[in-house]
């Protein structure tokens, strides 16, 4: 029997894995969920003799059940290969007392590739499975490198397009560069003046319109998504948990079955729900350590169950974590609620109308693994410096956030259990911060001066992925206020 996904907001509204991967997103705004996560009925010393393209396989096949192997093995072995920099293609180095996952040696040296490198394989068969004749139109908003990630994963492939939009003033200047020089034929890249949120509720607003889903069907085409609403997005990443686990057995770290603490900053709360389905399927994780940045909105849910976007929007230098409404964030509280479709539409009812609402006492109870904490700008710069000083080992913002984070939650409960800390994006990707933390006075020049200061102080050598967009001419320059998103994209569709 095909295992099968619901929506978080509508009992009645089910989907095979193929289906949820094409549609992105259900009926009314909800979110795939799957019914149940299956075990991982194999043990963790086998999966520790096994590389990862193979624990992908183990992981994968579990959730996406109306695969078969040898499309599911293909859509791996496509996706994770030598465009990764390293054969471990997620590296588990020790610093600071922790185990760092080093989630960015794919093509744009952020964390999501991890996913959006199989993505465009998995909906491409997942459209063959389901005999779909449109040309698939994958709508995006990023906060910084999703876009670029999604850009990279679905130039010129076959049968699909791409629209990709940013906050104009809401990203690294490396981070916009990569996406405006993308030079796949099928591609579209628009900045708009406006936040990530105005971003994202833009993309979900064009998902549910039901009269532009028509309009596009008579013309050929079918939206899809490949933010982390998408479970063809969080499946993939649940992956790199259970294996890092299992790097921490063989290197005799950890025995199989041993506890683990997981350490995640987060934005959009996708990286660390993949950590909690990953538990859920019978990875042994003691605590989720969830870190946000000044925009703490998630602590405040975890400190009083209530979650509240009623604030001021604050730019940081953790840009892609600079998001008040955190989309994944329904699927925990579905959960919490018992899968309870109704009551997880009230409380997201009360989000759209309010910008707020309050979990039961009882769904706060069921919260119990999760801790809360966030990190100051400040405290970001002086956790990259500390690290960089003790260690000579250099962070990127996003993940120094998850550090500084982990420090505090091992002064506030003296928990020694071994922990993976994720981190999410190389720091050539945000020069310009990393340098002014670690020494002020290399910070003159523009962000590619900082650049080669960086890989000087690093000893770490400059990612292709950045040495690539150093001289490439821009190719798109469209700025757009979120009303014209729809136009926008309907011009480059030439519809
Ligand atoms: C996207 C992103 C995050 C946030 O991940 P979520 O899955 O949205 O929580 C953190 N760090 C970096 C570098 C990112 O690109």
């Amino acid at each position: 029997m095909s295992f099968l996904y619901r929506s978080t907001r509508n009992a009645d509204e089910t989907a095979t894995a193929s289906e949820a991967i094409l549609k992105g997103l259900a009926e009314n705004g909800g979110l795939f969920v799957p019914d149940e996560i299956p075990a991982l009925d194999i043990s963790f010393e086998d999966l520790a003799e096994m590389n990862y393209q193979e624990v992908a396989y183990e992981v994968m096949s579990r959730m996406f059940t109306d695969f078969t192997e040898e499309e599911l093995k293909k859509c791996i072995e496509g996706a994770y290969d030598s465009k990764f920099d390293t054969e471990l293609i997620a590296p588990v180095k020790y610093h600071h007392g922790a185990y760092i996952l080093e989630l960015f040696h794919g093509k744009t040296i952020a964390f999501k590739d991890m996913a959006l490198s199989i993505l465009p394989y998995l909906m491409t068969t997942a459209a063959k499975k389901n005999n779909m004749d449109k040309e698939i139109v994958i709508l995006t908003a990023t906060s910084g490198d999703t876009g670029k990630a999604a850009l990279a994963g679905f130039a010129d492939v076959p049968g699909t397009r791409i629209a990709v939009f940013y906050p104009k003033n809401g990203v690294s200047p490396i981070q916009e560069k990569q996406m405006v020089t993308e030079k796949g034929s099928n591609t579209f890249v628009a900045g708009i003046t406006g936040n990530f949120d105005d971003a994202q509720t833009g993309v979900k607003k064009m998902f549910s319109d039901k009269e532009l889903e028509k309009y596009l069907d008579e013309k050929g085409f079918r939206f899809s998504s490949a933010n982390s609403i998408n479970i063809g997005r969080l499946v993939p990443q649940m992956v790199y948990y259970v294996y890092s686990y299992t790097r921490l057995i063989k290197a005799g770290t950890v025995k199989a079955g041993d506890e683990i603490n997981i350490v995640v900053h987060t934005g959009n709360f996708g990286n660390i729900l993949a950590a909690y389905y990953a538990s859920l399927m019978g990875l042994p994780v003691k605590k989720f350590i969830c870190a946000s940045n000044d925009n703490k909105v998630l602590y405040d849910f975890f400190t009083t169950g209530k979650y509240d976007r009623n604030r001021d929007f604050i730019l940081t230098s953790s840009p892609s974590m600079d998001i008040l409404i955190s989309s994944n964030l329904e699927r925990l509280i579905y959960r919490i609620a018992g899968n309870d479709a109704e009551k997880n539409s009230e409380l997201m009812k009360s989000l759209a109308e309010n910008g707020s609402y309050e979990i039961t006492d009882e769904m706060k109870k069921n919260l119990f693994h999760f801790y809360g904490n966030f990190a100051t700008m400040d405290e970001v710069s002086e956790t990259i410096k500390k690290v960089y000083d003790e260690d000579g080992y250099v962070l990127d913002t996003h993940t120094a956030v998850a550090v500084k984070v982990f420090d505090k939650y091992k002064e506030e409960t003296g928990d020694n259990t071994p922990a993976i800390i994720a981190s999410t994006a190389s720091p050539y990707k945000f020069a310009r911060s990393v340098v002014e933390a670690i020494d002020s006075s290399l910070a003159a020049g523009d962000d590619f001066q900082l650049v080669d200061e960086l890989e000087k102080i690093s000893a770490v050598r400059i990612p292709a992925a950045v040495e690539e967009i150093r001289n490439a001419p821009v190719m798109h320059d469209t700025v757009c206020d979120k009303e014209e998103m729809e136009s926008v994209v309907k011009k480059f569709l030439g519809i």
